[in-house]
């Protein structure tokens, strides 16, 4: 059971990191196939998020989606980075620039979810 469910972890973080884009729990499946079910996918990416390994973005299509982290370190997430849906193809990606939140004094943000839809450059 144990070595299973490492196992499953890998398979799942490999998916996450050769992907060039966000992928939904459906991909992660579809990509696994019946290897790995349904339940342990949603659990190791829960784990993921909590760990710093990847993050969670709400898409405006009301789905989620997770991608890896490539600068977090243990369980603090530190990116602030806009998530672009493309209305032609449907690819979800984490935008390469940080944005500078300004924030009213007194603020502090621990989580930041900017979602943009539109062309990517190759439907545009
Ligand atoms: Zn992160
Ligand atoms: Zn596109
Ligand atoms: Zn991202």
């Amino acid at each position: 059971m144990h070595v299973r469910n490492t196992k499953s972890k890998s398979l799942i973080l490999e998916t996450l990191k050769n992907s060039k884009q966000a992928v939904s729990h459906e991909k992660i499946q579809a990509e696994l196939g019946e290897s790995v079910d349904r339940a342990t996918i949603y659990r190791v990416l829960n784990r993921f998020c909590e760990e710093g390994i990847a993050h969670r973005i709400t898409g405006d299509d009301g789905k989620q989606y997770f991608a890896a982290c490539l600068k977090c370190q243990g369980k603090e997430h530190r990116h602030n980075h806009l998530h672009f849906r493309c209305l032609n193809c449907g690819k979800v990606e984490c935008l390469p620039n940080e944005i500078e939140l300004k924030l009213p004094a007194g603020y502090r943000p621990a989580n930041f979810n900017g979602f943009i839809s539109g062309h990517c450059p190759a439907c545009a």
